[in-house]
């Protein structure tokens, strides 16, 4: 008998009748011989809901209440769904992220999944029963209830089929897989019917907003193979998994577009060994993630440090800097808004010349200018006026005909 874990988002429960489509989906699969475990997330909006009830009592509330009003969200989701399949009349029961078995570490909303101690959802499978198990939490050690950070249900959802060596973990969601581009930006984007962990993963982390960059992580660790598909038709989505022969393919197999970058520069900075760990363990110990960081050619014993940060960082990134800008010596803080990344994706890169030229040239014609250049094995990336990334997704979209 086959495990299988199926991951609802919020968008697929947001309301009862939606509940109950999921109930028959889930129940379908059980129905055709399967043991099904089920992840769940918050109905709708309901997570952004909460945080806005908090944000009325303080501005910055203690993360651990604010993890203890978060998990509330799918604990729900898991007990209505698991009325919704008895209504049905299939036997299942509901567990909570630290029933289920999620050992966490770390901070109450940013916490990681170090376990999952799977056995009472075994259990519940073995006696014949669905197991729907609440997405986005877990405890830890000390008993403390934790959140995964946002978008998290997928990890757990991973972390679980990682658990119980489930065949396939389905990801179930609004949208019908993972595009060649943002389907909003370009509207001959296709549907990719296979990609590699790593290909999936550079998406994730870059914008593709589809799947959780550690949800991933997760399952390329543990050789879980993922389906992202649609809840609203039995159409297949994108398959997530390591194939061999598929890197040789797609030399470009998606881009991927992220907008509200900053581009933050100091500007001479002293050119002495240290300077730059300093720059960025600061900025990396409050938990902004910087990209595109360019240092520029040394000139009369000083560089110019340049890189980028997402929008909704800047505050605290420039918070940290304005004091470590006169403490190492720099010159200058400057920063620029209004920009955006873009990068082209394919494990086929590595084997193949020139494909950060056609890029350029892509963009070229279309009298886009770059700012800042990153490559690594399987991306290239630029910066460029947040104004154009449309031009630029379409430009590079048909460039490569994907
Ligand atoms: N409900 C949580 C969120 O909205 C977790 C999730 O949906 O994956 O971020
Ligand atoms: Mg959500």
């Amino acid at each position: 008998m086959a495990v299988i874990v199926q991951k609802y988002g919020g968008s697929s429960v947001a309301d009862i009748e939606k509940i109950f489509h999921v109930a028959r989906r889930v129940a379908k699969t059980a129905a055709g011989g399967n043991q099904v475990a089920v992840v769940v997330s918050a109905m709708g909006d309901t997570t952004d809901e909460l945080l806005a009830l908090a944000k009325q009592i303080m501005p910055n509330p203690p993360r651990r209440e604010l993890a203890m009003l978060l998990s509330t969200g799918e604990q729900v989701s898991i007990a209505l769904l698991a009325m919704a399949l008895t209504a049905l009349g299939y036997e299942a029961v509901s567990f909570t992220g630290p029933q289920a078995g999620v050992k966490t570490k770390g901070d109450h909303l940013e916490a990681r999944i170090i376990a999952f101690e799977a056995e009472r959802v075994k259990a519940a499978l073995a006696a014949g029963k669905i197991a729907v198990v609440a997405g986005f939490q877990g405890a830890r050690p000390d008993g403390e209830i934790c959140t995964l950070g946002r978008g998290g249900s997928d990890t757990t959802a991973v972390a679980l089929a990682a658990a119980l060596g489930a065949e396939t973990c389905e990801i179930y969601t609004d949208v019908d897989g993972i595009f060649t581009v943002d389907p909003r930006l370009v509207d001959n984007a296709s549907k990719i019917a296979q990609i590699t962990y790593d290909e999936m993963l550079e998406l994730a982390s870059l914008g593709a907003k589809v799947l959780h960059p550690r949800a991933v992580e997760c399952a390329k660790e543990h050789g879980v193979l993922l389906h992202v598909r649609s809840s609203f038709h039995e159409k297949p989505g994108t398959i997530v998994e390591e194939v061999a022969g598929m890197e040789k393919e797609a030399v470009v197999r998606g881009i991927a577009c992220d907008e509200d970058q900053v581009k933050i520069a100091l500007r001479g900075v002293p050119d002495k060994p240290g300077v730059a760990a300093r720059i960025f363990t600061a900025i990396g110990e409050a938990g902004i993630n910087v990209d595109l960081i360019v240092q520029s050619l040394r000139r009369n014993g000083e560089n110019d440090i340049l890189f980028t940060i997402s929008e909704e960082d800047f505050a605290e990134a420039i918070a940290i800097l304005t004091p470590l800008t006169a403490e190492i010596g720099a010159k200058e803080l400057l920063h620029e808004h209004n920009l955006a990344k873009i990068s082209v994706i394919g494990a086929g890169m590595i084997h193949q010349a020139g494909v950060a030229a056609k890029m350029f040239d892509a963009l070229a014609k279309a009298g886009i200018n770059i700012e800042i250049i990153s490559t690594s094995e399987i991306k290239i990336s630029c910066l460029i006026d947040a104004d154009r990334i449309q031009d630029a997704a379409r430009a590079i979209h048909d460039y490569f005909q994907l």
